[in-house]
């Protein structure tokens, strides 16, 4: 298969991780026979440096030219200032509204071998094998009106949350759709008690529930949620939820893992290229330094050739390498280990290489 791969490495440990890899992806195609080429854009606070703007239009032509994007992350504390007219994320939440990215997938599946780097204790992490699926390009982040003004002499600030009935039928689907694969099980987190949006999201979610009778689903508010993700994790199989609810949850789920650097994530939409990228920030205190943990990379690449190319046999044989490859004396630094960016991506090399 031949496949063209846009890498937006982005700002701090972004071009660290997405490097590592990008190699793994050149290993898998090698060994499995396949030409992806990668082709490199700026994104972020260093697009900003650049061109003046967090994404230009010759970057978005690349991407949506692309059959997959894999994206390292944006942002540092050079970029900060709250009255900066361009700050990085602005090309990031272009680029999902652009490419139609409707749907966050963020698989969460502690590794046995790390169970002690968790906060919570190891039986809690049994059997925990779940994913988010989190609305992307709606909701409170994209919502109009928004900004300030003044009333009767005080400055009011005003975001407004709004969804279309399309808009959450289409991504409760794919989280249907995703749970037939699975343990066929829909966990729909909104908060109907108090907010307009999320009774809409309950009413589409059962009429959504009704052409798939083979899948549970289940409500659950977000308070209570926020709760049993961290008490009973394992109960979880695909929880679907609306972006703000969203981006909370997973960045609470990604504890259960033992750190931030281990989980990779999908961005979908119905047509197009996907947009792959590590959970993680851009991390300017461990920038450079060459110590980031490279699996949350790693394993969105294996996602990249799960979802957009379509290769499940190369996708597993990274995931079963990273298994193989974290012990619990040889592991990244960020997990109490002493392996470097380096070390870790060549080791998890290897086993690609021995599993053939
Ligand atoms: P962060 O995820 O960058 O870092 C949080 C902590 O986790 C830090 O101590 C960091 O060193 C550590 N960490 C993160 N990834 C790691 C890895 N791969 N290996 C080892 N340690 C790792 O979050 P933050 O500090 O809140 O944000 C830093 C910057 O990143 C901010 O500018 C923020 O806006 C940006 N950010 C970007 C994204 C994105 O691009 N998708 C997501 C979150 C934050």
């Amino acid at each position: 298969m031949k496949s063209t791969i846009v890498v937006l490495p982005g700002d701090g440990i972004g071009p660290e991780v997405t490097e590592e890899a990008v190699r793994v992806l050149q290993d898998v195609g090698s060994k499995f026979g396949h030409e992806f080429t990668f082709t490199d854009y700026l994104i972020g606070g260093r697009s900003i440096d650049r061109f003046g703007t967090a994404l230009t239009a010759e970057t978005l032509a690349a991407c949506k030219a692309s059959d997959a994007v894999l994206l390292g992350a944006v942002g540092g504390p050079k970029w900060d200032d709250p009255h900066a007219k361009v700050r990085p994320e602005q090309g990031l939440l272009a680029l999902r509204k652009e490419l139609g990215l409707y749907a966050n997938l963020r698989p969460v599946k502690p590794f046995p071998v790390l169970v002690n780097v968790s906060p919570l204790k190891p039986e809690k992490l049994k059997f925990v094998d779940l994913i988010v699926v989190r609305e992307l390009t709606g909701g409170l982040y994209f919502g109009k009106p928004r900004g300030r003004d003044r009333v009767n002499g005080f400055v009011r600030a005003v975001d407004t949350m709004e969804y279309y009935d399309y808009e959450i039928k289409r991504v409760v689907e794919f989280a249907f759709k995703l749970a037939k694969s699975r343990r066929k099980k829909v966990t729909s987190v909104d908060k109907a008690n108090v907010l307009e949006t999320s009774r809409l999201w309950r009413q589409t979610a059962v009429a959504v529930a009704s052409g798939h009778v083979d899948v549970l689903l289940e409500h659950m508010l977000v308070d209570t949620a926020s709760v049993r993700l961290i008490t009973s994790p394992s109960s979880f199989d695909v929880v679907v939820t609306e972006n703000m609810f969203g981006d909370i949850l997973t960045d609470e789920v990604s504890v259960l893992t033992g750190s931030m650097g281990m989980l990779p994530s999908a961005s979908l939409g119905d047509n197009g290229p996907g947009v792959y990228e590590p959970v993680h920030g851009s991390a300017p205190d461990i920038a450079g330094k060459g110590i980031a943990n490279p699996i949350g990379a790693i394993l969105s690449a294996a996602m990249l050739l799960r979802y957009s190319l379509h290769l499940e046999r190369e996708s597993v044989a990274i995931e079963t390498a990273v298994d193989q490859a974290v012990t619990n004396t040889l592991r990244p630094m960020d997990l109490g280990g002493r392996l470097n960016t380096r070390q870790m991506t060549d080791r998890i090399i290897a086993h690609i290489v021995s599993n053939q």
